[in-house]
């Protein structure tokens, strides 16, 4: 805990149970975790792991039942769920498998939103739009509804919305689950390029060989992490079993 301060993110401890109609499940069953600026993370595993649940509870769009969450070395514990918006707009970059774009607002609508809500002039919202969507490949749709974009170039969209604030931190959940192999590689390549770039990047999915694109690969199996390791040469990090990370598709 004492190097909380210098990450990006810090994890002690995290519990989620859900309670559905057929009874508790243990999503989460304690998890530590530490991001360090720059590093791009694969938190990788089965369907029911309890991945999305552990990247929901990071960005404050569900509360832990035990443990605590430092942002930048700030403890989030007494953060609440307003509070929690007003910090994810400023800190944390979101993108979700089905891109969850507003549908009757225009593509440059739903990039500059974030940016006016987090106080950003309409003029510099423009200007970081129009940057970003460039930077994207999407060109003369600014105008353009979602629905009208493909599968793809909504998600493409949705990264410049999860960006234009440039959150030092970017979650994705299954940014590719929806999408075609080019819109797969499309995405991944577009990850793979902020990265190098210095972005911070946890990436959640089930999809090992996507997982590969990371630095840091963690496998969730059953609500906890199973291993920890570092794709380079570095040695793994292990936690438990390792048997988890099938490169399979
Ligand atoms: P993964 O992302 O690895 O597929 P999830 O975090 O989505 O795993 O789910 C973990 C477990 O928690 C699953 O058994 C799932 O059915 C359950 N779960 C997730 N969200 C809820 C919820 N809101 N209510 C009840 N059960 C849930």
């Amino acid at each position: 805990m004492s190097d909380s301060p210098t990450r990006v993110l810090h994890a002690e401890g995290l519990v989620k149970t859900h309670y559905g109609e057929s009874g508790p499940t243990h999503a989460v069953r304690g998890v530590n975790l530490s991001v360090a600026q720059g590093e791009f993370i694969a938190v990788t595993g089965p369907s029911g792991a309890g991945k999305s649940t552990l990247l929901h509870l990071l960005s404050g769009l569900q509360q832990p039942d035990h443990g605590s969450i430092w942002l930048d070395g700030q403890c989030t514990d007494t953060w609440r769920e307003g509070r929690w918006a007003v910090e994810r707009r400023k800190r944390i970059g979101i993108v979700f498998q089905f891109f969850n774009l507003v549908s009757n607002l225009s593509v440059a609508d739903n990039v500059e939103l974030p940016a006016l809500l987090a106080g950003m002039s309409p003029k510099q919202a423009r200007s970081q739009r129009e940057e970003l969507l460039a930077e994207l490949g999407i060109v003369g749709k600014d105008r353009n509804m979602p629905g009208e974009l493909s599968g793809g170039e909504q998600q493409r969209v949705a990264l410049a919305r999860a960006l234009v604030n440039h959150p030092p931190l970017l979650l994705a959940d299954e940014p590719a689950g929806s999408l075609d192999s080019k819109g797969t590689r499309e995405v991944m390549r577009l990850l793979s390029r902020f990265h190098e770039r210095g972005q911070t990047i946890v990436l959640v999915t089930h999809n090992a060989r996507l997982a590969s694109a990371a630095d840091r690969v963690i496998s969730f199996f059953d609500g906890r992490i199973a291993d920890d390791a570092q794709l380079d040469s570095a040695p793994s990090r292990k936690t438990g079993t390792s048997a988890v990370l099938e490169l399979k598709d």
